[in-house]
């Protein structure tokens, strides 16, 4: 089974970082300055969280659906 990441920055010392999809609105820590951040995904338009709870949704379902056909 393969685990799925998404790139988020740190915010204490701006270096791209691999967070697994399972870590989301968890509290991660950079493996490079041991910040504790939140863990979220960051995409171009979002005014809220909840979107981004929907998005990290979608993504998993996608993730989840990829690996079986679908009839439609
Ligand atoms: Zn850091």
């Amino acid at each position: 089974m393969t685990a799925t990441y998404f790139a988020q920055e740190c915010p204490s010392c701006g270096r791209h970082l691999q967070v697994r999809l399972e870590y989301l609105g968890r509290s991660v820590a950079c493996q490079h300055c041991q910040r504790q951040f939140e863990a979220m995904l960051t995409p171009p338009q979002s005014d809220s969280s909840e979107d981004l709870l929907n998005r990290a949704n979608e993504l998993l379902a996608t993730v989840a659906t990829a690996t079986r056909t679908v009839p439609r």
